[in-house]
């Protein structure tokens, strides 16, 4: 019998290989940590990694459900998953993640693939190697409606050797009018910053150079732990670590975006000055209709702090079209604070309405033809500022930690300024996971080209 290394209180009988695992992950980097979370607990199970779902025992589905479009690839997904189960009867197959935990898609999983053996929610995930032993019995569905506290401890497997994903807090207790999340992630839990502050020291000693905190509003970092303490604070006494070279985090909320914070950003060395501030709209009315706590005016001043405290800031953004009410005014004044801004990327999406959220049954919803040209108008600007923007780099010199081969041309090489922009760039393997300087020599939509100038941390 043998005792899992994360501390779970239940045990397994012998560790021997228990087959091949494969995970799909959707969604955004919290749910690509939870699977690197589920890949490490699978592992000390016993599973070994699949190069692909062909030839898996197990494969898990890491869902999202912020918008229809995502719930959809699931459904489609399980569709041919059914066809390889066929083929492979002792597949164990499972769901896991936000979409188990919107009402009702527990049982419409069970209706419409019966075949599914696992169905896992958000609060459960730490279960897994115990809910896997009790699917290879007959299908198991565990969706707890809430956390309870936050499990440290567990053990990971994560893809990169460089950039680890470190969560500080989970859930949300915004519930903005349009979306899901603190439904299906449940009340804002923070993670005790010892708790954090080990981790990321493990990370340096493993060789970790850039961390990404995560939490869906970073900035309500802290609030019920004892003694006090702020995301603020947090930043500082991460940004002491040896071995760590960058600090990243992610999503901020503008209207809880303190001058403390912007304090912090311009006097920590290692923490990146690349804010993502979602506005979602730029007229007030619709802002006040999302639940958003603040106006245009407010997000403005606040980039414009932003950039008087760090002029090289560079900035992205999420923004919804067709919120329900919007109208061609409203979106005009959207379209406005993108050029005043000049973000250097956005995340655009069309509004969708999610079950259960009080905008779903707001009466006045925009036709979805609307929305589509909305998108599109709303895109082509963002594209022509991104361009420009990334042609203003070149000539300047930037500090990019060298990931590895590019993903588009492995006979490049690929990394990131401290602004989060991409650089392409030629140089010999040996380059990768150094930081070095960099001459910008051609901008396009999404990334940059540069050569390099000095290898400045080896
Ligand atoms: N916590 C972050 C914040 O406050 O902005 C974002 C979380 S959410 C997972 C990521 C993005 O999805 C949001 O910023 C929003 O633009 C988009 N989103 C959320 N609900 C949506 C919906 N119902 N329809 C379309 N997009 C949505
Ligand atoms: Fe969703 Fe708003 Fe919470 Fe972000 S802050 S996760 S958009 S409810």
């Amino acid at each position: 019998m043998r005792k899992y290394a994360s501390g779970r209180d239940f045990t397994v009988a012998g560790d021997q290989a228990r087959g091949k695992y494969y995970i799909f992950t959707y969604g955004c980097q919290m749910n690509e940590w939870d699977s690197e979370v589920m890949a490490g607990l699978v592992e000390e199970m016993g599973y070994t990694r699949a190069s692909s779902p062909e030839e898996a025992d197990l494969i898990l589905l890491n869902t999202c459900c912020v918008r229809e479009s995502a719930e959809n690839k699931v459904w489609g997904l399980l569709g041919s998953l059914g066809r390889l189960k066929r083929r492979r009867p002792w597949l164990l197959l499972g769901v896991t993640g936000c979409l188990p935990q919107r009402p009702g898609a527990a049982a419409e999983i069970k209706r419409r693939f019966p075949f599914v053996d696992l169905i896992v929610g958000t609060h459960d995930r730490h279960e897994l190697p115990r809910l896997i032993l009790e699917a290879e019995r007959g299908q198991v569905v565990a969706v707890s409606p809430e956390g309870r506290g936050v499990v440290e401890g567990l053990p990971i497997r994560r893809k990169s050797r460089l950039r680890a994903w470190v969560p500080v807090m989970f859930g949300c207790n915004n519930f903005c009018t349009y979306c899901i999340v603190p439904y299906v992630r449940g009340r804002e839990r923070s993670r005790r910053p010892e708790d954090v502050l080990r981790e990321v020291k493990e990370l340096a000693k493993e060789g970790y150079r850039e961390i990404f905190l995560l939490g869906q509003n970073v900035n309500a970092y802290g609030k019920g732990l004892q003694p006090p303490v702020t995301f603020a604070d947090l930043l500082r006494q991460l940004n002491a670590v040896e071995g760590i070279w960058r600090i990243r985090y992610t999503t901020s909320h503008p209207r809880d975006f303190g001058e403390d914070l912007i304090r912090a950003v311009a006097e920590l060395p290692k923490v990146c000055e690349n804010f993502h501030l979602p506005v979602q709209a730029g007229s007030d009315k619709i802002l006040r209709r999302m639940g958003r706590g603040y106006t245009r005016q407010d997000y403005l001043n606040l980039v414009r702090r932003i950039r008087e405290a760090l002029p090289q800031a560079s900035f992205s953004t999420d923004i919804m079209v067709g919120f329900p009410g919007e109208t061609e005014e409203d979106f005009e004044q959207t379209l406005l604070l993108v050029r005043e801004v000049g973000f250097d990327q956005a995340f655009v999406f069309i509004y969708n309405p999610r079950p259960g959220t009080p905008a779903a049954s707001f009466p006045d919803q925009v036709p979805h033809g609307v929305k589509v040209e909305r998108i599109k108008r709303l895109l082509a600007l963002q594209q022509a500022i991104s361009r420009e923007r990334n042609r203003a780099e070149v000539g300047r010199v930037h500090e990019v930690l060298v990931e590895g081969p590019s993903r588009t041309n492995p006979n490049r090489l690929e990394g990131r300024t401290r602004t989060y922009k991409t650089v392409i760039l030629d140089g010999t393997p040996e380059l990768a996971g150094k930081l070095v300087a960099v001459r910008i020599t051609a901008g396009h939509l999404t990334y940059l080209e540069g050569k390099v100038e000095e290898v400045l941390v080896a």
